[in-house]
């Protein structure tokens, strides 16, 4: 166990019970948080125009913001896929994105988004195991997943793609990362309970507005 899940695993003990932690990670089936999230879904996606000048490169982060879970502390490999087509990991819980990301993952990719994940877990192979299950492997261009500076994973986006970071935007449910990125020019957004549609759509938005 390295430094960074034992510190995660004791900040979830600590946490457990507090309604700070109910509503900021929203751990597996805690029901006032998940009415927390519903006020902040948008509609569907399928109607939506998509606002322009688009980003170029759309990178999402992913433990609380794609899904509900840290991958390192929260869920036992192996995983995998059940004859009903669900993830479970090695104690059967679900592995699942929050309930608009399926539709959000979808659509950008039929409106032919670029799009890519950042994420500094300490379980990179698990992480990479889960994506592959969930078949949302298939979206990403681009997976810089390995602990250390989201600064460093973005000049590797930069260095693949050739995209200016004033050409990317960027969803992450961490505050620390959110400043970091933005002070070299990627326009983040922060993402406190779960990836929806309206988080996206303002994102997209925000983004439309600020780089005409
Ligand atoms: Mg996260």
């Amino acid at each position: 166990m390295t430094l960074t899940s034992f510190y995660r695993g004791l900040a979830v003990v600590v946490s457990v019970g507090t309604c700070f932690a109910a509503e900021l990670y929203c751990h597996k089936e805690d029901a006032s948080c998940q009415s927390k999230r519903e006020e902040n879904r948008g509609g569907p996606m399928d109607s939506y125009p998509p606002p322009t000048p688009r980003p170029e490169l759309v990178v999402f982060e992913v433990d609380f913001t794609l899904w509900p879970f840290w991958v390192d502390t929260h869920v036992s490999p192996p995983f995998k896929k059940t004859s009903a087509g669900r993830v479970v990991d090695r104690h059967d819980y679900v592995l699942q994105g929050y309930e608009d990301v399926p539709e959000i993952l979808d659509w950008m990719s039929r409106q032919g988004y670029t799009m890519a994940v950042a994420s500094r877990t300490d379980a990179p192979k698990d992480m990479r195991a889960a994506l592959k299950l969930l078949d949302w492997d298939k979206y990403f261009t681009y997976k810089e997943i390995y602990p250390g500076s989201k600064t460093h994973h973005f000049q590797r986006f930069h260095e693949q793609s050739g995209v200016p970071y004033s050409k990317m935007i960027f969803f992450d449910d961490e505050e620390r990362n959110i400043y970091d990125l933005n002070r070299i020019g990627v326009l983040s957004i922060l993402v406190s309970r779960g990836l929806t549609t309206q988080v996206l759509k303002n994102g997209l938005e925000q983004f439309a507005r600020e780089r005409k």
